[in-house]
């Protein structure tokens, strides 16, 4: 089945959410992560420059910005 990871981590190096060293949209945790495709949260702007660069080269790469998935998460609510 789909793995519904119960804790949030980078994309391409695995970093969990949290952990130090995870940029923060606005520096603030609870803001959620900075970056982020379709396919998960991006730990950096290396991560998500490798990940972009990835999804070039499989030719995977979404025209639109990808939804935020932060936006279901209670602790993002205003
Ligand atoms: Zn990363």
């Amino acid at each position: 089945m789909l793995a519904r990871p119960d804790a949030y981590r980078c994309s391409e190096c695995g970093l969990p959410y949290r952990s130090e060293g995870f940029w923060y949209y606005q520096g603030k945790i609870e803001n959620g992560a900075a970056y982020w495709s379709d396919r998960g949260i991006l730990c950096s702007p290396q991560c998500s420059l490798a990940h972009h660069r990835k999804r070039a080269t499989d030719g995977t790469l979404r025209q639109e910005p990808a939804p935020d998935p932060f936006e279901v998460q209670p602790f993002t609510q205003r």
